[in-house]
């Protein structure tokens, strides 16, 4: 079918944290039909705090069920909330709320929920409807189904068939647990969980831990776990992690990853160290999950690549009716995924246009063999520590739009080195205000 200019179609958006949020609004804004599927009762996604754990700590049995969130009790967001609003909604202070710079998870999620209302996005979304299927029906017409289930008793589900023109899958990356590998794991009789399913401190009280991971969770785990437990030890993967105490902490040591586990509860470490543990905590990060889309094949997720997907978002054959918003990382989520958002619901309206399918196919193979050659393993595909730079600074000239000043220097690897400058108190020790007024002075210019 042939795409007309200012066209508007009618769009199913899958998810309602906040990239479905932000796509839905720019769709919205293009004049466009959306219906958004959210399976929670809320919106916030990620942001939407529960307390419940999965049956499998590990997360790792697919029939267990599952809980959306990783977020812990605890959790304050790690980057400051000036950079976590979008470019004309910004995340401020509001009356009683949260004042910090870098607020409670509760603050975040508060702010979604006033940008859903004030931008009209409530009506538009089917609460409690859980995508269970999105296929491609007519490839001439880009007819998509999308099957939703809705339960009605306990153990009672509706399903339902709709057709849209477009599909946007906005359904997190958060969610399945990757687990770290290592000989004797699954003999090894401790506790085994992942981040995932940590929320508060108690059951670690007179415990030995093993951390495993050195990202935003590890760090706030480790603190929070660390006053209550009986030692608490850090694994890290590198060539640089070798034992030593932890500063701050009199029971707490950084290790060099595992090297085995042990029947009798012993763990080796790559130093040599040895440790009898109670529980070892997989802090390894996410891994992409999309069950739901039936495409021939032609989307598949490898190793958390999503692909073929030209500039992380859209697939060349399919473009630009089925598209991805927010499965980056390592990148500051916000300014991502709007602008994502932005150059789906222009391209689809087309007053954006695409390269040809060949074109875009063969960017994404540039792409692959140009991590091929770098050495970059392939779960990196939608890591932007990179690059982030190039991506943001392109998907923002093909918007016509100029990034704010503050993004040059708070990329998600500034961030890092402010994390590692000021270590786990980085959230109170840095001034935000003096380095927001410095990043907006005119005269600020970027190294
Ligand atoms: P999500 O928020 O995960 O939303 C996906 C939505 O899709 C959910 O509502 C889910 O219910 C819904 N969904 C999934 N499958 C289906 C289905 N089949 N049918 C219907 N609905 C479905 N970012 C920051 O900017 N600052 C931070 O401080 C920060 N801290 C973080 C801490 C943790 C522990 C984690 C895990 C992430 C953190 N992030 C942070 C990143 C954060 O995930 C992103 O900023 C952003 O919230 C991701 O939004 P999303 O919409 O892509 O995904």
């Amino acid at each position: 079918m042939v795409q007309k200019m200012g066209q508007c179609y009618k769009v199913s958006v899958i998810g309602g944290g906040t990239a479905g949020l932000v796509a839905a609004r720019e769709l919205q804004r293009e004049g466009h039909h959306v219906t958004v599927f959210e399976k929670a009762n809320r919106v916030g996604g990620t942001w939407l705090y529960d307390p419940r754990v999965e049956t499998d700590p590990l997360g790792i049995d697919p029939n267990r069920e599952i809980v959306h969130t990783s977020l812990y009790k605890s959790l304050r967001v790690n980057l400051p909330r000036q950079v976590m609003g979008f470019l004309d909604y910004p995340f401020l202070k509001k009356d009683g709320g949260d004042p910090r710079h870098f607020p409670g998870h509760q603050e975040v999620l508060r702010f979604l929920e006033d940008f859903a209302r004030d931008f009209g996005l409530m009506e538009l979304i089917r609460f409690e409807h859980e995508v269970v299927r999105v296929e491609l029906v007519d490839e001439a017409s880009h007819e998509w189904v999308v099957e939703s289930r809705t339960r009605t008793t306990e153990s009672k589900w509706e399903s339902k068939e709709e057709i849209f023109e477009a599909v946007v899958i906005c359904n997190g990356k958060s969610t399945e647990p990757k687990i770290a590998e290592f000989s004797g794991r699954d003999i090894w009789p401790g506790l085994q969980m992942h981040s995932h399913n940590y929320r508060t401190s108690e059951q670690f009280e007179n415990k030995t831990v093993v951390l495993i991971g050195n990202g935003p969770s590890a760090v706030d785990i480790l603190r929070e776990i660390a006053p209550l437990a009986k030692q608490v030890h850090q694994a890290v993967r590198g060539p640089n992690f070798k034992l030593k105490r932890l500063e701050k902490h009199d029971n707490a040591w950084q290790h060099s990853m595992i090297e085995c586990a042990h029947k009798d509860g012993k763990l080796v470490f790559q130093d040599g160290s040895i440790v009898y543990a109670d529980v070892i905590i997989h802090c390894t990060g996410y891994k992409y999950h999309c069950p739901f889309l039936k495409s021939n094949g032609i989307v598949t997720v490898d190793d958390n690549r999503v692909g073929p997907l030209y500039k992380h978002v859209f697939p060349p054959s399919l473009a630009p009716w089925l598209s991805f918003v927010g499965l980056n990382y390592k990148a500051v989520p916000a300014i991502t995924i709007e602008l994502q958002a932005k150059w789906v619901a222009k391209v689809v309206s087309g007053k954006l246009g695409l390269p040809t399918q060949a074109a875009m196919t063969y960017s994404v193979e540039e792409f692959y063999r140009e991590m091929e050659r770098k050495g970059w393993p392939k779960h990196h595909t939608h890591n932007l520590l990179y690059n982030e730079f190039e991506y943001i600074e392109w998907v923002a000239r093909e918007l016509d739009i100029r990034p704010p000043n503050w993004w040059k220097n708070i990329t998600y690897e500034s961030h890092v080195k402010m994390l590692r400058y000021y270590g786990s108190e980085y959230r109170d020790a840095w001034d935000i205000d003096e380095w927001m007024l410095e990043m907006n002075s005119p005269n600020f210019s970027t190294p």
